[in-house]
């Protein structure tokens, strides 16, 4: 017994070194396959053949987002030395978190920002239990009574109500809202707001018209929300303003901007988000198609259209600019 006890301490040491060993061996080995860079490489071709496609930006407008902000140019590249926050190992899940009441027509809009998100981000999204309106204190709320509407502060949502809710697998947690939002002092409105570190972001309907109204009034909702939810969500996992081509992640000050913005992604942006998700590029590019023509998106739908004949080798890709 008194050389079995140090042997069995030693083995049982042994034991725990080996498999801390192992679960350190694995995060390498991930991290490794993540940086990758056959996997970079592998979407070098996918940047080259979705080149063409890219309208570049014109002139901004006086309005218009890029009038008043300087984002800097990021391309892939840059954007993989960025050190991203993206799905990875455990946080592997979009969480979306229905924030406040909803009629009939914007909580189908919800159900299919859901799907669509799934789409986009090549992941599963889950939507959580509604939360009461109340759980928004009257001192981070405000009315302005030129817009006749109650506005509820973005930063508390990220904060206070949407970071302590961030389950263990979630990679992102999206609140969504038919309330209005303002993100603080000096700002009249704001669409939705992302924290690219913290994995959280909300997004309101409140401002895409009512669904309600028409067929041509809900497809027109619909369209808003995923433009709005796909672009918060894309700042989620890193990516800023795009400033390179007419692209989804394009910045936008107003509804107009907004209404002019693709939802397809850039050439470079696209290889960003499928190298964040590990998405194939054209089986992405083929959902978004599919969801985008079931729903009537039309335009939507060509674009991807496009950029599937894109990677068929045999096709010349036809450019957006002008459509
Ligand atoms: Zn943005
Ligand atoms: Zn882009």
């Amino acid at each position: 017994m008194k050389i079995a006890a140090p042997i069995l301490i030693l083995t049982l040491v042994a034991v725990v070194a080996f498999f801390a060993f192992s679960e350190r061996y694995a995060d390498f080995r991930a991290g490794l396959s993540e940086a990758d860079p056959q996997s970079a490489e592998r979407l070098q071709p996918v940047i080259e053949r979705f080149r063409p496609l890219g309208a570049p930006l014109g002139e901004p407008g006086p309005m218009d987002w890029r009038a008043t902000h300087n984002d800097p140019k990021q391309t892939f590249k840059q954007y993989l030395r960025s050190r991203p926050v993206r799905p990875r190992g455990r946080r592997d899940t979009i969480y979306v978190q229905p924030l406040g009441e909803f009629t009939e027509q914007e909580r189908k809009i919800v159900e299919l920002t859901t799907a669509f998100l799934s789409a986009y981000f090549n992941c599963e999204v889950k939507v959580r239990n509604d939360l009461d309106a109340s759980i928004i204190p009257p001192h981070k709320r405000r009315f302005r009574a030129e817009m006749g509407r109650e506005q509820v502060l973005t930063t508390y949502v990220l904060r206070d109500v949407l970071k302590p809710r961030l389950p263990e697998d979630g990679a992102a947690i999206i609140a969504l809202t038919a309330m209005d939002l303002w993100p603080g002092k000096g700002w009249n409105f704001v669409f939705g707001q992302a924290s690219l570190k913290e994995r959280v972001g909300v997004w309101s309907l409140s401002r895409f018209g009512d669904p309600e109204e028409s067929e041509e009034a809900f497809r027109r909702c619909l369209l808003r929300t995923l433009k709005v939810a796909s672009h918060e969500t894309g700042h989620m996992f890193s990516l800023p303003h795009c400033v390179l081509y007419e692209c989804n992640m394009n910045g936008s000050n107003n509804l107009r901007e907004t209404d002019r913005h693709p939802l397809a992604l850039c050439a470079e942006c696209n290889a960003k988000v499928c190298w964040a998700t590990r998405a194939n590029p054209l089986k992405r590019c083929r959902s978004l198609e599919l969801f985008c023509r079931t729903h009537g998106l039309e335009e939507e739908a060509d674009r991807y259209e496009r950029r599937i004949a894109a990677l068929d080798a045999d096709r010349q890709p036809k450019s957006d600019a002008g459509r």
